[in-house]
């Protein structure tokens, strides 16, 4: 089912102002979700307020619904943008609305404090800042001033919004198959055996194998690695070896392998074509309590950080002396959707 409509769709860049340089700005929001409902609203520049005529809206309509909203942002080292987040079903106001109940305030460079006024609300946003394969617009292939008004409407480049939806959309679908370490797979590390040290050793030089199913795409894992990883951690949580939990069928305490790096298409794709290196391997695989990993996937972001930067400070060692090579904030990142 088709949940985007091509015809409500606008581009904003969020590399324009003083945001991208000294991250203070309006913008500052946009990709915040609001803690008091919850909503994500965005800022776009009051003075040349949207044209919301162009994203379908009657003369006298006061805001447009249903709006595709995509967030872009400078590329480094470079003048092309990158989707860096987008909002489905937004609602788009014709005029800047005050932000003062929503607590939007910040310093500006002078130090004067303001409040930021917003044109965009949602109440979903995807945010793909912490993706490797991001979407560019090489805007030499358009028009280097395509962003001198910070934002374009549909049908100005029908071609390259064509394609933007198309990413959007397949994004979408494969979003749950995003990091699949799921009771199945779970359950597959359980009745495996570990994996010989030759078949660890090989694992990470070895190329990767795609699954496509009706749901989507897919990496297939080794969970004779999984085990062998757990093997190793002597079934103890990473997080704390006081953890417990229960015996298995097989009489050993239960745990839950989980890849550091998320094993999903767009990641592996990553590690393999920059540094040669599968990372359905054992130094990338971390032993873990069901509770402490559950929380590393659905955890708030304070808590479930704070874990992730434990685990970075644990792993990297092991992940630097293969070639995987990340920063804590990459790592981060990565778990940000
Ligand atoms: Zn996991
Ligand atoms: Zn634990």
């Amino acid at each position: 089912m088709r949940i985007i409509d091509p015809n409500k769709f606008i581009v904003i860049d969020l590399y324009a102002g003083s945001y991208n340089i000294d991250n203070i700005g309006h913008e500052l929001f946009n990709l915040e979700r609001n803690p008091i409902d919850g909503n994500y609203y965005g800022y776009c520049p009051p003075r040349d307020g949207i044209v919301i005529k162009k994203l379908g809206a009657k003369k006298n309509d006061k805001y447009v619904d249903n709006v595709l909203v995509v967030y872009v942002s400078k590329k480094e080292n470079s003048s092309n943008r990158e989707i860096i987040a987008f909002c489905l079903n937004a609602r788009v106001y014709k005029t800047g609305q005050s932000g003062k109940i929503l607590n939007r305030y910040f310093t500006d460079k002078d130090g004067q404090k303001k409040v930021s006024t917003y044109s965009i609300k949602s109440d979903n946003l995807f945010n793909l800042k912490g993706r490797y394969n991001k979407f560019e617009i090489k805007i030499y292939d358009y028009s280097k001033m395509m962003f001198r008004k910070q934002r374009f409407y549909v049908g100005k480049y029908p071609d390259l919004e064509k394609n933007i939806i198309e990413y959007i959309e397949n994004y979408l679908e494969n979003k749950d198959l995003l990091d699949n370490d799921d009771n199945l797979e779970q359950e597959e590390i359980q009745n495996s055996d570990a994996a010989s040290s030759k078949e660890i050793q090989d694992a990470i030089n070895k190329s990767l194998s795609i699954v496509n199913s009706s749901q989507g795409k897919s990496i297939a894992k080794n969970s004779r690695i999984s085990k062998a990883a757990l093997k190793e951690a002597n079934y103890t949580c990473i997080i704390d070896i006081a953890h417990k939990t229960f015996k298995t069928k097989r009489q050993i305490p239960y745990m839950e392998g989980h890849h550091l790096i998320p094993c999903t298409v767009d990641n592996s794709e990553f590690f393999y074509n920059n540094f040669g290196k599968n990372i359905d391997c054992m130094e990338n695989i971390i032993c873990i309590c069901p509770n402490c990993h559950r929380e590393v996937h659905y955890g708030e972001w304070e808590s479930k950080s704070r874990k992730i930067k434990m685990l970075y400070k644990k792993q990297n060692d092991k992940l630097e002396k293969v070639g995987i090579l990340l920063t804590e904030n990459e790592l981060l990142n990565l778990y940000k959707r």
